[in-house]
């Protein structure tokens, strides 16, 4: 790369344009704004990066080897080269700006080394960029100049005051508010023979010359100087005739450099060129690059341009703390959980990134400054956004769980009005969601959750109706239970003593206990909040698992063992007992074979009596229900199959066979006693 001689020995300077004309080292040319770190890292070095405005920026132009480099070295000092360092290491000097800070001063100060100008051409033109550049910079500008050189109109002097003129005037036209700077003239070696006030009024005199050669731009023709400039005027006596009184004035100098009281105090904010220590950079090499490519140097455009690039970069930084700060949250937030204080936390976040962005932001052009501040904003806050959607589907799962285990909490309590119930729990579902949403809104933001609230609102809906649904089950089997518990015992007592009537007690019975059973139910329901067709199906549930209940009961009573033992005690009721209860004795005359079969043929009329569910009137019973595959009609009334009344028959034939048999026995026993 482009390493300067000694480059070591100037570890506080930093070459800002080359001898090559290059913006410190490794710039690319161009529009592009890529450039090396050199000079933030020098900034940095100096401690300067986030000065702000707190900073001031000056450049010394003069002639080649008129002592400028000593001047600012002793006013300053820094350390640039001067000619006898280079005479003393046999260097070249090197041409370009050089920049370096003053010591325990807020100043940079740039050393402008142009050629010896032997190749005027070349010469020139590195005067004008300089001129340019500095000018586009810098508050206040040193003229340095040998007292002998004071009042030649043509000195090279008076050529680069030319230059600085009409840079000015082109660099500045387009500047509704006129950008102000200073010139301090510094004449050296001064004999002290013409006074200062003399000398002052000859250069005063050769400036107004100047100024009114140049060429104005249309609508500046009458423009003066003093509306751009300031001038303040001083002298300094030899540096090697007479070093003690040189000190001596540089001291008095250094003071208008140093002391704000002072009376000629250079650095009036006026003078500021109003860019912001982080964006010297950018700005500086901008500006050299618009130089280089011979563009017109527009300033506003480049301080947007810069305000442009810098509130990027802030707001990256900005951007950088702010995913620092979320980080943790939005791993929870991914985890589906309920993130406490969400509300407070985002609006903070995003306060740090905001007041990260302000703090260096703001002082760059207003518009941009706040265009990109909205840029950031709304980047943050469509971050903070995912986070709020993540954290209301959060809450409408949260609010779910603690709807249910609330509903569920007071069931199990016991004593509860189910409707009053359901109907509290949703109110305070959907208050805390509402109440916690709000609380999670970024401040300023008013995020809507409309649709999020209205799909809580339905699935809680859906949710308390299933859970009444479970209810009412809950109370529908708790009453069938009951009315199985209710038909047991009166049903088995009709069936004791079958007749032709037997159903009709068994209907009148159940309808009773059913009856009995329905209105309380309905009565239990009123508390469900249900709808009158609601009612109705619960009921007609209710009907349809009764009458299965009896049903089973029915079934249970006429399984084939409890059918045998009920034909078996009827046909021994007729057969072995007479008509006044008492035990028969068989003697060989009874007619055993006629009592055998009165009996048998009563025992066995029991199975069609038991095998139809048929009123005394011959007609079925009403059932006021639907009929559906478990429930038909025909199998309520047909109790018992064909097959199953001749299976029965037969089986008890045979065992009313065998006490037959028995019976013959005990007469040939009876006889043989
Ligand atoms: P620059 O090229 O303008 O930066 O000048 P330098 O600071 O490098 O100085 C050029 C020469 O002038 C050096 O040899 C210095 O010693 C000498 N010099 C510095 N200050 C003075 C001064 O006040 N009077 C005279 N006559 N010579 C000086
Ligand atoms: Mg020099």
């Amino acid at each position: 790369m482009h390493s300067v001689n000694g480059a070591d020995s100037y570890s506080d300077n930093i070459q800002l344009i080359s001898g090559e004309q290059e913006f410190t080292h490794g710039l690319f040319p161009g529009e592009s704004l890529t450039l090396s770190d050199e000079l933030p890292r020098y900034m940095a070095k100096v401690g300067l990066d986030h000065a702000g405005f707190n900073y001031n920026l000056i450049a010394v132009f003069g002639s080649q080897s008129t002592g400028k480099s000593t001047l600012l070295n002793k006013l300053f000092g820094t350390k640039f080269e001067t000619m006898d360092e280079a005479a003393r290491k046999q260097t070249t000097k090197v041409r370009g700006i050089w920049m370096s800070r003053g010591v325990n001063s807020n100043i940079l100060i740039m050393d402008v080394e142009g050629t010896d100008g032997r190749e005027r051409g070349d010469n020139q033109d590195f005067e004008r960029k300089s001129a340019l550049f500095s000018l586009a910079t810098s508050e206040v500008i040193i003229v340095n100049l040998w007292e002998h050189q004071v009042g030649l109109y043509q000195g090279a002097n008076m050529g680069l005051l030319k230059t600085v003129f009409e840079v000015n005037l082109q660099l500045f036209q387009k500047n509704s508010t006129k950008e102000r700077s200073l010139l301090i003239f510094v004449i050296r070696d001064h004999v002290g023979t013409t006074p200062l006030s003399n000398l002052q009024t000859l250069i005063q005199a050769d400036l107004t010359k100047i100024w009114s050669t140049l060429s104005k731009p249309a609508g500046l023709e009458n423009c003066q100087i003093e509306e751009y400039f300031d001038f303040q005027f001083t002298a300094l006596s030899h540096k090697i005739l007479m070093p003690d009184k040189f000190d001596a004035e540089i001291a008095v100098l250094q003071k208008r450099f140093a002391e704000k009281s002072h009376k000629d105090y250079v650095f009036n904010p006026v003078y500021h060129k109003r860019i912001p220590a982080d964006g010297l950079s950018v700005y500086a090499s901008g500006i050299w690059t618009q130089i280089m490519s011979n563009k017109d140097l527009d300033l506003p455009t480049q301080q947007e341009l810069l305000a442009q690039y810098r509130c990027d970069e802030i707001s990256a930084l900005a951007v950088e703390e702010f995913n620092r700060i979320i980080k943790v949250v939005e791993a929870n937030s991914n985890a589906g959980r309920v993130i406490p204080d969400l509300g407070n936390f985002m609006t903070e976040a995003r306060e740090a990134a905001l007041k990260i962005f302000d703090t260096e932001a703001s002082r760059y052009h207003n518009q941009v400054y706040q265009r990109k501040r909205e840029d950031l904003r709304n980047k943050t806050d469509s971050r903070l956004h995912v986070l709020f959607v993540a954290q209301l589907s959060a809450l409408h799962k949260s609010t779910i769980t603690e709807f249910q285990s609330s509903i569920q909490s007071k069931l199990s309590s016991g004593s509860y009005d189910f409707a009053n119930l359901l109907s509290t729990a949703l109110l305070i579902a959907e208050t805390r969601f509402i109440e916690q949403a709000n609380k999670c809104n970024v401040e300023g933001a008013g995020w809507a959750f409309d649709v999020e609230l209205d799909l809580l609102k339905t699935e809680l809906e859906e949710l308390g109706t299933k859970l009444r649904q479970e209810e009412v089950d809950r109370a529908l089997n708790r009453t069938e239970k009951q009315i199985r518990n209710a038909i047991d015992e009166p049903i088995s007592m009709v069936f004791k003593k079958p007749d032709l009537e037997m159903w009709d007690r068994v209907l009148s019975l159940f309808n009773d206990i059913l009856d009995i059973e329905v209105e309380r139910f309905l009565n239990h329901s009123k508390g469900f909040n249900a709808t009158d067709e609601e009612n109705e199906s619960s009921v007609e549930e209710l009907k349809r698992k009764a009458w299965l209940a009896l049903r089973a009961k029915i079934d249970e009573e006429v399984s084939e063992s409890n059918m045998l033992l009920k034909l078996r005690e009827n046909f021994e009721d007729k057969f072995r007992y007479d008509s006044e209860g008492v035990p028969r004795v068989w003697k060989p005359s009874d007619d055993i074979d006629g009592y055998y079969r009165a009996a048998r043929d009563e025992a066995l009329k029991l199975i069609p009596l038991f095998s139809l569910f048929k009123l005394r009137d011959g007609s079925e019973p009403d059932i006021p229900i639907p009929q559906t595959e478990t429930l038909s009609h025909s199998k309520l009334i047909q109790v018992l199959s064909a097959s199953k009344q001749h299976d029965l028959s037969t089986r008890f034939k045979k065992s009313a066979d065998a006490l037959y048999v028995e019976a013959k026995r005990s007469t040939i026993s009876n006889v043989s006693q």
